[in-house]
């Protein structure tokens, strides 16, 4: 079976550039522009891994990390940032992991596997 990710990210360049190499990866990857839709498909299907932008429109992704370990708890969240300093906010210390938004995906992808092969 193949894992499902769902990519949260209001940047639509970013979900299809995550999208794209993710698929690569042999991932079945599904994309929300908000919070709102990211809660919305969460409610409607089962995923593996959640990959949760920070800044978003409506609701922030720290606010929905927060709602996804309410209700989801065994779900893992790789919070995915283009600012270091949240970091420094507990409320992203609920996260599985923090990475720095980059062109590169080398770091993305390794966390993403070792995630996905922990849960197995
Ligand atoms: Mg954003």
């Amino acid at each position: 079976m193949k894992k499902k990710v769902l990519v949260v990210d209001d940047e639509e360049g970013i979900r299809l550039f995550y999208k794209e190499e993710l698929k690569e990866e042999g991932m079945d990857v599904h994309a929300a522009a908000s919070g709102e839709e990211a809660l919305e498909k969460l409610e409607a299907d089962k995923y593996d891994l959640v990959i949760l932008d920070i800044k978003l429109p409506g609701i922030d992704g720290i606010e929905v990390l927060r709602q996804i370990k309410e209700k989801w708890k065994t779900l893992p969240v790789i919070l995915c940032t283009a600012y270091h300093h949240y970091k420094q906010d507990f409320g992203t210390w609920a996260s599985d992991a923090y990475i720095v938004k980059s062109s590169d995906m080398k770091e993305l992808k390794d966390v993403v596997k070792t995630i996905l092969n922990r849960r197995n």
